[in-house]
């Protein structure tokens, strides 16, 4: 982008609309669970234990976006901190002017071979994803699916509804697309999503879409890997989903106060939890713990989270890719004026 007014304008919009639908997600995770505990099963919670992540507190959560130094957020792929210090970088591009633009012929050189090495790799996704898949069912066996099928058919429910809803709303009132269109031309991205239950390894075939239905490349570029590590509408269900699951098998009854104290810890944790398969289980600890909810309940999903995570993970992408087709309306809508 040539302009530093324009990449603030953006990233504001696409920051609310992040937030929104994620907060948004988590309360309909938490609704459709409260009205569905009655089906769920209760299962036994002795002998559980589970090892808790550490929760992370508001503040850190915000110093931990910015990177101590230039390698480090690369070296530990810690994807937050890596487009900050992009942001950073482009600002002093632009403030360079001519004397920058081989910095940034030399960045968009770069974007080009790393796409391309990443287009090979994708190509042996479907034997990593048949590897990654055979453990579930080979450590649990295949009862293990049978016992929280209501809970999962609960989750995916859910998911679809948000889409439904939430993306076909969106995409037609604010992003001049019709919903059929939307979800029949981010098939190939959700497919991906789906089988790799990673929203970043998702970015590249989420670019050829968005741009495909007409997303420009300047607003694609930079709304979906933002979106790929702040905004998991997915994984926000999953979370009010488990919780009350979790709280169900403890015998706990959650009040509202709670529920609202996991809806702001869930908002606040995605920010810093990156789009990586299995991410959103560790983030589910620090939810329950932010309410007092025994973490070890975590072993009670634990077995089935990789079907969880494939599911949610479609809905993290499909989020991304609304706000694309959104902020990229608007952004056209403004330069037409
Ligand atoms: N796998 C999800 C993603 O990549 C994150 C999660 O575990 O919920 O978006």
């Amino acid at each position: 982008m040539q302009d530093i007014k324009k990449v603030g304008s953006i990233g504001i919009k696409a920051l609310i609309y992040y937030f929104g639908t994620t907060a948004f997600a988590i309360t309909f995770g938490l609704l459709i669970a409260s009205l569905m505990k009655g089906f769920f099963p209760l299962l036994d919670t002795a002998e559980l234990s589970y090892e808790a992540a550490q929760s992370v507190s508001f503040m850190d959560t915000l110093v931990n976006i910015f990177p101590s130094n230039f390698i480090a957020p690369m070296a530990n792929a810690n994807m937050l901190q890596v487009i900050v210090m992009a942001i950073i970088i482009g600002f002093g591009i632009l403030l360079a002017a001519e004397k920058g633009e081989h910095a940034a012929a030399l960045m968009n050189s770069l974007n080009e071979v790393f796409v391309s090495a990443i287009a090979l790799i994708l190509k042996l996704s479907p034997i990593g994803v048949f590897c990654l898949l055979c453990p579930v069912v080979a450590e649990n066996g295949p009862e293990i699916i049978g016992s929280l099928a209501i809970v999962l058919l609960t989750a995916y429910i859910c998911y679809f509804l948000h889409a439904a809803l939430v993306y076909s709303f969106s995409v037609k009132v604010l992003g001049n697309i019709n919903p059929i269109t939307f979800f029949k031309g981010m098939l190939p991205a959700m497919m991906f999503a789906f089988s790799s239950a990673s929203s970043v390894g998702t970015i590249p075939i989420n670019l050829e879409c968005t741009e495909k239905m007409g997303a420009s490349k300047e607003v694609a570029s930079f709304v979906l890997p933002l979106g790929a590590t702040i905004n998991m509408d997915g994984t926000a269900i999953y979370q009010g989903i488990c919780s009350i699951f979790i709280a169900s098998c403890f015998g706990v009854d959650l009040t509202l106060v709670q529920m609202i104290t996991i809806v702001l810890t869930a908002t606040l944790a995605s920010i810093g939890t990156a789009g990586v398969p299995g991410s959103g289980m560790i983030m589910l600890t620090m939810v329950l713990a932010s309410v007092g909810l025994p973490v070890e309940g975590i072993a009670l999903v634990a077995g089935v989270d990789r079907i969880f995570d494939m599911g949610r993970t479609v809905v993290n992408i499909t989020g991304d890719a609304a706000c694309t087709m959104v902020i990229s309306n608007l952004d056209q809508k403004t330069r037409k004026k």
